[in-house]
């Protein structure tokens, strides 16, 4: 029995994989039920990385029936509102990219899976090992399970990485102050215009403002701030200084979110972390790779749990070995990821940053 510890695209897709492949996998997850809280944005879904392990997980049609290609729009402009790119997609473009809801990837996820495969509001405090191989995995709400391979799908703050090494994440130097306007096209027909139906970036000296059309209609703001100490909380007037000298229109933006303000400061794991193996017990996503959010973080949790589910499929009865084939490609791969990520953060965090990412998105 293989237990997955998180429920997010990374721990999801692994457990998929694994009930295609007929091996037995369990999720637990600390929410209390799939509707417990909101899942965020959406996640744009690479060919080769996440749609690779869709493909794998028979769920390819699924995927397509929701993903939005015309999410794949894109405009960028700088602070003083001069546009400098925009790429609307065309009706046959092909699906390179396309966003999705998280919401949307969950539940097709979710709904690919066996009764009884997911076990909600189950929180995990701890595991020792098991006499024998394998682990006894602890839940905050006093209950136990065993399994004979413990995978940490659990996220930034991954309790199961501290069995395996005491590097935790780290400030990244960014904060992004998150709101939503909802049913925009009703509510505020000229700025979701002004957004269009993908991302639209508006670049500064050391911030972006950066809104995004969702499925339900919705557009989610980021005010997003690099600076070496993090804004700890945002109200209306401290977002309005920060904005200073920004065109009226992204001040618009902004004011048009319904508060409060979620602020949420960037944390990231050391660019090549790994980790010295033990028995029955391996991480995926972002518990094992925390990298800056520039669009690769889901995918690559999703290409791990395609790769460890082809490495257990590959070898059922020895799980071990099965982790020896995946880590330290995982591993490298995630290094190389992590630092490319790592120098796009920085191009969007410089003095003329605006002018560095469009020659970036033009080259
Ligand atoms: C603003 C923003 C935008 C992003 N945009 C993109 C994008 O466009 N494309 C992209 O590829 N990536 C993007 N990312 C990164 C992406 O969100 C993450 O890399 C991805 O969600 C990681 O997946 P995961 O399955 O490893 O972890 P998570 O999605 O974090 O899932 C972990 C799961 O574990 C559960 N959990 C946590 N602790 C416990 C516990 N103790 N017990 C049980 N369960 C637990 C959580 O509730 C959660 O369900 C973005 C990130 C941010 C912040």
């Amino acid at each position: 029995m293989i237990a997955i510890i998180g429920a997010g695209p990374g721990g999801l897709t692994l457990a998929r994989i694994l009930h295609v492949h007929g091996v037995d996998a369990v999720v637990y997850e600390r929410d209390a039920s799939r509707a417990a809280r909101t899942q965020g944005g959406m996640l744009d879904l690479h060919t080769d990385t996440g749609q690779l392990a869709l493909r794998e997980a028979g769920l390819e049609e699924q995927f397509l029936a929701v993903a939005r290609r015309e999410g794949q729009d894109f405009r960028l402009l700088d602070h003083t509102g001069t546009l400098l790119l925009q790429e609307d997609t065309p009706d046959d473009a092909p699906m390179a990219r396309p966003e999705i809801d998280r919401t949307d990837l969950r539940d097709l996820l979710l709904d690919s899976l066996p009764a009884g495969a997911i076990f909600w509001g189950r929180s995990f405090a701890g595991a020792d090992p098991r006499p024998g191989g394998g682990y006894v995995v602890r839940f905050a709400d006093g209950t136990s399970a065993e399994c004979d391979l413990l995978v940490g799908a659990d996220g930034a703050n991954s309790g199961v990485r501290a069995l395996l090494t005491d590097v935790r994440p780290t400030y990244a130097g960014t904060t992004a102050i998150e709101g939503s306007i909802h049913d925009a096209d009703r509510t505020q027909p000229e700025l979701a215009a002004m957004v269009g139906r993908g991302n639209y970036w508006a670049i500064g000296p050391s911030q972006t403002v950066a809104a995004q059309r969702n499925g339900d209609g919705t557009i989610r703001v980021g005010l997003v701030v690099h600076r070496p100490e993090p804004v700890l909380d945002a109200d209306p007037a401290t977002i309005a200084a920060l904005l200073d000298g920004w065109h009226p229109r992204f001040h618009r933006l902004v004011e048009a979110c319904e508060l409060p303000f979620v602020v949420r400061q960037t944390h990231v794991l050391p660019i090549d972390m790994t980790w010295s193996p033990r028995p029955g017990i391996t991480l995926l996503g972002d518990a094992a790779h925390l990298m800056p959010p520039v669009g690769e973080g889901a995918n690559q949790a999703m290409l791990d749990a395609a790769e460890l589910g082809r490495a257990v499929a590959a070898n059922p009865d020895d799980l071990d070995k099965a982790v020896a084939v995946y880590e330290p490609v995982m591993q490298t791969r995630c290094a190389a990821v992590a630092k490319r990520s790592a120098a796009v953060a920085r191009l969007m965090s410089g003095p003329d940053a605006a002018q560095e990412m469009l020659k970036f998105f033009q080259g």
